[in-house]
């Protein structure tokens, strides 16, 4: 074959079949979870993909030696599902191959000659060969160089270099069927939703919540969501907010999960007649929390996620932070607790949760609330602003009045 025969803009003959190779951080893995995590992430891959394709499109997903196999179209909207789901560390388009040296060998090459034509000839290439079991006999590196020197022959111009080469021959070999591939996408990684408890996110319709919501969901799982609302004192807009926040975490969901909605603005405004204004930030988190284990039970999660950060505000110091859990049955996750604020903004803006949580709406935290709240309050003091209400009696009041509504993924 000589390289004149493959100009740049020639159509092709027929295209070779494809699939999708998903891998992921087998590192994460310990003995018996493999086979538990595997399935969990195929199902999640195909509830995605038909949620993208739709539900007649022909979709595939085999487990095959730690790798994911999937059969499905190739499209923008097939690549956009996988990078929504957890788990995956990289995925491939590749072309099967029987696991035979020749086929390979011709497979890979014409996968440079595809390259060719739609690139021109590359300065530098390298053959990349992971095997999962003894099938060929030969070690990987000997493959590379084999496989390396056949395609010299072809194209002899081509240099070989291992870092940051221009074109790569990625060679699997299994068992059977092997894949070539030529180039890695990199995947969201974390770990298949669904590996890990339920949770239930404390949503308000800032920057953080989301985030935080996000950073859980990443590490395998589920997230429920619930808002405080302050009705009536607060208008409908924060709610259009808050559920467009949801479509958004609820893409990376396979299953989207509910926004429970509590109507919180009576409350407080009992609360605000009856206490202190200087611990009334403090004294509605505190309901909050209580209303929010509660919830917790009808949502089935086994644990509160908030979108607090160590003294971001004045309810956010160790001690307002101690005194705020102290309300709580169940351990309360805050998975920015070490983030700027900064850095919460780079997250929104690549999640794509900045734009609706800047949208200005007002939330029910900062209603009857004190310009300057206590920064530490102790326990006793708390409690004793808290005989001088019903909080029994507000908490039974906030679950009767809970709204639960769907909220399709975006
Ligand atoms: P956010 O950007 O998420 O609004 P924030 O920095 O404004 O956070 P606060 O308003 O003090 O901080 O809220 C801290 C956390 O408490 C939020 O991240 C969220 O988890 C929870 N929270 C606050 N307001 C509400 C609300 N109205 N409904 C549900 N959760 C809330
Ligand atoms: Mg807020």
């Amino acid at each position: 074959v000589n390289l004149l025969q493959y100009p740049t803009g020639t159509p092709l003959a027929v295209p070779a079949p494809r699939t999708i190779l998903l891998r992921y951080h087998e590192v994460a893995l310990k003995g018996a979870n493999r086979g538990w995590f595997e399935r969990m992430l195929a199902q999640n891959v195909r509830k995605l993909l038909k949620r993208a394709l739709g539900p007649d499109a022909p979709v595939e997903v085999e487990r095959r030696h730690s790798r994911i196999v999937v059969q499905a179209p190739w499209t923008p909207a097939t690549q956009q599902a996988l990078d929504r789901v957890f788990g995956i560390a990289s995925y491939s388009v590749a072309r099967p191959v029987a696991t035979e040296l020749d086929a390979i060998a011709a497979a890979a090459l014409d996968e440079l000659k595809l390259h060719v034509h739609d690139h021109g000839l590359p300065k530098s290439f390298r053959v990349s060969t992971r095997r999962s079991d003894k099938a060929l006999g030969n070690s990987s590196m000997e493959i590379d160089r084999e496989l390396g020197q056949r395609i010299q022959r072809v194209f002899p111009g081509l240099q070989v270099k291992l870092k940051g080469a221009e074109f790569t021959a990625g060679i699997e070999i299994r068992e059977g069927t092997s894949f070539v591939w030529t180039r890695k996408i990199r995947g969201k990684g974390g770990l298949p939703v669904g590996t890990n408890s339920r949770l239930l996110a404390l949503i308000s319709g800032g920057l953080d919540s989301p985030v935080a919501a996000l950073k859980v969901l990443r590490r395998g799982s589920p997230v429920a969501f619930l808002h405080f609302h302050g009705a009536p004192f607060v208008g409908e807009e924060v709610l259009e907010k808050v559920e467009d926040l949801v479509r958004i975490v609820n893409a990376y969901h396979p299953v989207p999960q509910p926004l429970f909605v509590v109507p919180f603005g009576k409350i407080q405004e009992r609360i605000a007649l009856a206490t202190n204004p200087k611990l009334r930030t403090v004294l509605y988190r505190r309901m909050m929390f209580r209303i929010a284990n509660r919830a917790a039970e009808v949502a089935h999660a086994e644990a509160l996620v908030t979108g607090e950060s160590l003294g971001q505000v004045a309810s956010q110091t160790v001690e307002n932070l101690a005194v705020i859990d102290e309300a709580s049955t169940l351990p309360v996750l805050r998975p920015l607790i070490g983030f700027d604020k900064d850095e919460i903004i780079e997250e929104a803006q690549a999640w794509g949760t900045y734009e609706p949580s800047i949208r200005p709406a007002v939330d029910c935290c900062t209603l009857f609330a004190d310009r300057y709240p206590a920064v530490r309050t102790q326990l006793p003091q708390l409690q004793a602003e808290e005989s001088r209400f019903p909080v029994q009696e507000y908490v039974e009041e906030a679950l009767s009045s809970m709204e639960r509504r769907k909220v399709p993924a975006r």
